[in-house]
């Protein structure tokens, strides 16, 4: 029986130089909290869903992180969360977008997956079935952090200077949380979860909770991705590292390199991905300066990373 799981983070990191060594260990920190929280479950015989899914409630819940609580800006100032996750046994997926009072949008997503007909919902609809639901719910200012709002002004006076939207430093452009484990059963799994980019338009879908870009599992491997999500959308990155599996024969770490090196830099896109194939095997590769990561892997190796250099061989050329 293997066992595996891979998180991100996002792929925006700051600059190593300017990352002090307290937000350094804390960001280390959570990432391990959640890869722990995600193996714990599949250590007692729990599902590749449920893993993923307790993964990506740990980093939504950790301010540090773009995604639930710590959530990104929209220029207008509010806050608008996206969420997928897929079951790569039954390909049956849940997506939510534009969510607003969900504490845990990836639970909302699941619920979404599991409990309706349909595979999105979004903005008022997804609240009100978050009610609905008896999800916990939250008032807006539970998301508010200091650092995103501050971050949102910087981009702003940047924008009025006559900066490109494009050109933003890659931690205000980047965030998303993510996970894919393998289960005991050999059933794959894969969540993401997102506040968008500092500064989206209010309205705005990035690739998370698009299900084949920023998100995708099944039978052969899975897949969370990070990074500019119009991008990805336009790859249809997660499907096309799928497609490369399953149709082209190719490696999950060949076909993720591909879709990274080749044609997200192609579309001059910046970013990442996790990718996990159903003998345990996991690769991390992106062309940003780093990317929040962590993985145990069927082999039982354990990392927890942040930049390209640090000596492994999950992340990148
Ligand atoms: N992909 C996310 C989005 O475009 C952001 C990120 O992962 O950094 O909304």
């Amino acid at each position: 029986m293997t066992l595996a799981i891979a998180i991100h983070g996002g792929a925006g990191t700051i600059r190593r130089a300017e990352l002090t060594a307290e937000r350094d260990a804390a960001l280390r920190a959570g990432l391990a909290s959640a890869l722990d929280a995600g193996y714990a479950v599949l250590c007692a015989g729990g599902s590749a869903l449920d893993a993923v899914t307790a993964a990506v409630v740990t980093l939504e819940d950790d301010p540090l992180f773009n995604a639930g609580r710590g959530a990104v800006f929209t220029l207008e100032g509010t806050q608008e969360l996206e969420a997928a996750i897929m079951d790569g046994s039954t390909q049956a997926a849940g997506t939510v977008m534009g969510v607003k009072v969900a504490k845990n949008p990836i639970k909302l997503a699941r619920r979404v997956m599991e409990a309706t007909p349909h595979v999105t919902l979004g903005f008022a609809a997804a609240d009100a079935f978050a009610r609905a639901q008896g999800l916990e719910c939250v008032p807006m200012d539970y998301y508010f952090t200091e650092t995103r709002w501050q971050a949102l002004q910087l981009e702003k006076a940047r924008l009025a200077a006559g900066g490109r939207p494009d050109e933003a430093p890659a931690d205000r452009k980047h965030g998303t949380v993510g996970a894919v484990a393998l289960d005991g059963a050999g059933h794959l799994a894969a969540a993401t979860s997102t506040g968008g980019m500092t500064a989206k338009w209010a309205g705005r879908i990035g690739d998370t909770p698009i299900i084949g870009a920023g998100t995708w599992a099944d039978a052969r491997c899975a897949v969370s991705c990070t990074g500019h999500g119009e991008s990805f959308i336009r790859a249809a990155a997660a499907h096309d590292i799928a497609a490369r599996i399953s149709y082209a024969g190719q490696t999950a770490q060949a076909a993720a390199e591909a879709l990274v090196h080749q044609t997200l830099t192609r579309l001059g896109g910046s970013g990442g991905v996790i990718v996990l194939d159903a003998q345990g095997r996991i690769t991390m590769p992106f062309n940003s300066e780093g990317m929040y990561r962590a993985m145990l892997d069927g082999q039982g190796r354990r990392e927890v990373a942040i930049y390209r250099e640090e000596n492994n061989s999950f992340s990148s050329r």
